[in-house]
C-alpha cells in the first residue's frame, strides 16, 4: 500500500511574516497524521522552512532546479544548492514553466535527473492543455512528457520519482478533473511506469493536481491510483491545506 503523499506549491507567494503564520499554523494541525507532507517553496524562503521545520514531519523543497550542476548561468538555482538547504523535494516541469518560460519535456529529463544525481526527489508535472484533451489527445501527451523523462532513467531509478497530473485546464481555474478522469489517466501515467520499471512502480506516488480544494479533495484522493496532491491556492491557507492532508487520512 502507498502512504499518501501531500504537498504544496506555494508558486510566487510568500513573505518571511506571512509564511512563518502559515508554517506555524500547518505544523500545528498535524499531530497524527500519516501522510507525508511538504511544501515547495520560492527559493528565497528555503532557509526559513529550513530554520522552522527542521525535526518536525514536514519536508519542503523548491519549485525548478538547474539541469547543470553548477557555473555561469546566471539566475539559476542547482540541485547542489537545494540540497544545502535540506531540501527533500524539487518540482520539475510545472505547466507554468512549460508554457512561460519554454521548458520542453526534454530539458525537464535533465532537471529530474539533476536533482536526482544530488539524492532530491523530482516532482515530475505532466499535464494536458483544455485544447489537448478536447482533441482526444490526453494520454499521447502526457505519455511522451512522462516517457521523455523515463528515457533518461534506469530502471531501477523509477520508484524515486514522483508523478504529479495536473491538467492545465484545471490549474488556478477552479475546474477540477472528476475524480474518473483524474483515475484513468493515474492509471494509464502507472501503466507506463510499470512498463519501463515493473513491480517498482507501484511504489511511485502518482499526485493528482489542479484546483484540489477541501471540498473535492476526498473523493480524489479516494481512487486507487490517487496517492496524494499538489496543492496551489488552497496550500497558501494553513486551514485549507489541512484540511486536504485531513482528507488524505
Ligand atoms: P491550484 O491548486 O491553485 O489549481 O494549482 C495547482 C498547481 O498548479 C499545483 O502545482
Amino acid at each position: 500500500m502507498r502512504s499518501k503523499l501531500i504537498v504544496g506549491n506555494w508558486k510566487m507567494n510568500g513573505s518571511r511574516a506571512a509564511n512563518a503564520a502559515l508554517l506555524e499554523g500547518i505544523a500545528a494541525g498535524i499531530d497524527g497524521v500519516q501522510s507525508a507532507i511538504a511544501v515547495c517553496v520560492p527559493a528565497p524562503y528555503l532557509q526559513q522552512c529550513e530554520d522552522t521545520l527542521k525535526g518536525s514531519t514536514i519536508a519542503w523543497g523548491a519549485q525548478d532546479v538547474s539541469a547543470y550542476e553548477g557555473g555561469a548561468y546566471t539566475g539559476e538555482v542547482c540541485a547542489k544548492m537545494l540540497c544545502d538547504f535540506a531540501c527533500r523535494y524539487v518540482i520539475v516541469g510545472h505547466s507554468e514553466r512549460r508554457a512561460y518560460h519554454g521548458e520542453s519535456s526534454e530539458l525537464v529529463a535533465k532537471k529530474a535527473l539533476a536533482a536526482m544525481k544530488e539524492g532530491l526527489t523530482p516532482i515530475v508535472c505532466v499535464g494536458e492543455t483544455l485544447e489537448q484533451r478536447e482533441a482526444g489527445q490526453t494520454f499521447d501527451v502526457v505519455g511522451a512528457q512522462l516517457g521523455a523523462v523515463l528515457a533518461q532513467l534506469p530502471p531501477a531509478a523509477v520508484e524515486k520519482i514522483v508523478v504529479a497530473y495536473e491538467p492545465v485546464w484545471a490549474i488556478g481555474t477552479g475546474k477540477t478533473a472528476t475524480p474518473e478522469m483524474a483515475q484513468e489517466v493515474h492509471a494509464r501515467l502507472r501503466a507506463q511506469l510499470q512498463a519501463r520499471a515493473g513491480e517498482a512502480a507501484d511504489s511511485v506516488a502518482i499526485l493528482y493536481g489542479g484546483s484540489m480544494k477541501p471540498d473535492n479533495a476526498r473523493e480524489l484522493l479516494a481512487r486507487p491510483d490517487i496517492d496524494g496532491g499538489l496543492i496551489g491556492g488552497a496550500a497558501l491557507k494553513a486551514q485549507d491545506f489541512l484540511a486536504i492532508i485531513h482528507a488524505a487520512e
